[in-house]
């Protein structure tokens, strides 16, 4: 993929922030802190970045956050991809798209939506209408499930903010009154509706001239990517990695081929209207 560093408009850095803040130490952790910022005149919570001054839901500082290169590049990545797929939702839905953001996280997070670890992977908080990445999760994806490379990244933060997009457009309502698991439960439809959704933006950025218009375009063999991570995550496989047999009443992502199916979909209509999961998997 060919991409530009951009402004970072797009991202939240909550990477330097502790999750859950002073909760999250216990209570017998609190007094301990108390007791040592008492004895040794500084204020220990500060370090931990859970002063009470720096509100909840505020931007991480980067000041005593650890961090690499390699790291750094990787927030401006997710900037890029996320501010191109907006683009190219305001695109095709106008008005009717409002912006979001990624919050980068590490380890754990308070969203809106409750507490979340890095274990849970990416989600969508249709509460905050926020995006919730650690970045530590591209890693996985590499090498836990075996997709590795930059579309790969691209099509999980762009299957994310199909799930904002289907918040704006009422289809996580169904959901709510919907199964939750189940091979043909509202669940599945949603979520290969967001692979069709990241598709769909795989199809705006194979176009030619997009890099040098200075947004992103995908080079021969990212589609590959993208449909190898698709396959790595569906639910019959994810199930046979963890327990060895496949499930399909507790499906809730659908399987690796629908998983592959839709995004392909997506991908080569560049229509959300092809992306009608709702009518053909729910009955
Ligand atoms: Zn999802």
């Amino acid at each position: 993929m060919r991409w530009t560093p951009g402004d970072r408009s797009n991202i939240d850095d909550a990477r330097g922030r502790s999750a859950g803040g002073i909760a999250s130490l216990g209570i017998g952790g609190f007094l301990i802190l108390l007791v040592l910022s008492w004895v040794s005149g500084t204020n220990l919570f500060t370090l931990l970045g859970t002063d009470s001054s720096s509100p909840a839901g505020s931007v991480g500082t980067s000041g005593e956050l650890r961090t690499s290169p390699t790291e750094e590049r990787m927030v401006d990545f997710v900037d890029a991809i996320t501010e191109d797929a907006q683009k190219t939702w305001e695109r095709i839905l106008g008005g009717r798209y409002q912006r979001t953001r990624v919050v980068l996280f590490r380890d754990a997070i308070q969203s809106a939506c409750g507490f979340a670890e890095a274990a849970t992977g990416p989600f969508y908080c249709p509460s905050d209408r926020k995006v919730y990445l650690d970045l530590g999760f591209f890693r996985e994806l590499s090498e836990r499930f075996g997709a590795p490379g930059d579309f790969a990244q691209a099509y999980v933060v762009t299957h994310e903010i199909g799930h904002h997009v289907q918040n704006l457009l009422g289809y996580m309502d169904r959901v709510a009154h919907g199964s939750h698991a189940g091979a043909n439960s509202a669940s599945v439809a949603l979520e290969l509706q967001a692979d069709c959704f990241a598709g769909v933006w795989g199809h705006a950025a194979s176009q030619r001239g997009r890099f040098q218009a200075g947004g992103v375009e995908l080079e021969p063999g990212d589609a590959d990517e993208a449909i190898r991570a698709a396959a790595a995550i569906g639910d019959d496989r994810l199930q046979r990695m963890a327990t060895g047999r496949v499930m399909p009443d507790r499906f809730t992502h659908g399987t690796s081929a629908q998983r592959v199916e839709w995004f392909r979909r997506g991908m080569e209509s560049g229509d959300p209207r092809a992306c009608d999961t709702f009518g053909t998997t729910t009955r």
